[in-house]
């Protein structure tokens, strides 16, 4: 066929599997074993069909902007919000890495990155690293067009201090760097009062972790006015109207329960230590986790092996043919029982 020729070409990103049998353990795609906060669940009954009429306008009354900016103490015009922070994090791709230099990201992590440079033609290059698969500040010292990296890092959980981010960012003022902080709120330390200090800090969050939300798809970024309003005009030149009315409705109750967003997040965090222990003692080896997920290798069977059996036992945690990581399993935190199912699954193939 002719028109090939002229296709835009590309090898999309591959999400996690999405079972959709019941009795499944899902542990392989970082979401949140816990329900949204109450307040949004009593908010669904509310939502008035014939609002659907009307484009989703931002209302005084339940406006997530003025929501999130009034709970992180910044202004609104610091705030970008999209549908997930993939696309939040896809638009700033397009309005932010346009200077013909490459692109700078770790070689190990969101293996989104590469899809978004390749589907807007964004040079990039990637920096290895190091051997504890820690960042090193000294490979983003080079003339660049902008740095990205998740913090913590994903798949691995690493936490990076914020005073090598913070040096990551001065030796960048005259390109964007986006910090990814998908999983920021189990431990981690945002680097969000830096977007005071440095215009070209953008910030990026999600409720599809944390917040127990992926299904209703918001994400947000932080920022100077400037980087803000630059977002909005590449986003209102491709499609206006992203957010619909009900993520917009849900997204205001899921920030006004903080007490319930913090009793999640310890949760996950107790389990998180538990799951350290156990994994230990079933001869797994793992860097200290940040994050709603362990990156675990065991030190005599490999990860395949223990996909494939944890998978024959419908246990799904996440795996990657890849150079460098493919001894490693990415294992979610799940609940309680979830995670009490997998030790004993684990018991029975490592033990
Ligand atoms: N950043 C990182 C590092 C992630 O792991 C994910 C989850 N796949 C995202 C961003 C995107 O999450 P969402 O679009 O659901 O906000």
């Amino acid at each position: 066929m002719k028109w090939e020729e002229n296709v835009r070409k590309v090898v999309p990103y591959t999400p996690g599997e999405q079972p959709q049998r019941e009795g499944v353990i899902k542990l392989n795609t970082n979401e949140c074993p816990y329900p949204p906060a109450p307040g949004v669940q009593r908010k669904i009954a509310k939502l008035e069909a014939d609002k659907m009429r009307l484009y989703p306008a931002f209302p005084e009354k339940t406006d997530l902007a003025a929501e999130l900016a009034a709970y992180y103490h910044i202004n609104k015009d610091q705030i970008f919000i999209g549908v997930g922070s993939d696309d939040v994090l896809s638009v700033a791709f397009m309005t932010f890495f346009q200077s013909g230099k490459p692109v700078l990201f770790p070689d190990i992590t969101y293996s989104f990155y590469d899809v978004w440079a390749d589907v807007y033609k964004i040079p990039y290059e990637t920096k290895a690293l190091d051997e504890n698969f820690r960042i090193r500040t000294e490979d983003y010292k080079q003339p660049n067009g902008g740095v990205i990296f998740p913090n913590p890092n994903a798949p691995t959980g690493i936490l990076m201090d914020l005073d090598k981010v913070e040096e990551i960012i001065a030796a960048n003022r005259d390109v964007v760097v986006i910090v990814d902080e998908a999983y920021v709120d189990f431990g981690g330390v945002s680097a969000l009062p830096l977007i005071e200090k440095y215009d070209n800090l953008l910030v990026v969050q999600t409720f599809s972790k944390s917040r127990a939300m992926a299904g209703m798809r918001i994400g947000y970024a932080m920022g100077h006015p400037k980087l803000i309003q630059y977002l909005n005009d590449v986003k209102y030149s491709v499609n206006s109207y992203t957010m619909n009315y009900t993520a917009l409705e849900l997204g205001v109750e899921s920030v006004r329960d903080e007490a319930y967003f913090k009793e999640c997040c310890g949760k996950i965090m107790k389990t998180r230590e538990k799951a350290e222990k156990e994994l230990a003692g079933l001869g797994f080896t793992f860097p200290k986790s940040y994050s709603n997920f362990i990156f675990a290798s065991h030190k005599k069977i490999p990860a395949q092996v223990i996909f494939d059996k944890l998978k024959e036992n419908d246990i799904y945690v996440r795996h990657w043919n890849k150079d460098r990581i493919e001894n490693y399993l990415r294992i979610t935190i799940g609940t309680d029982e979830e995670m009490e199912a997998l030790y004993a699954a684990l018991e029975k193939i490592c033990g």
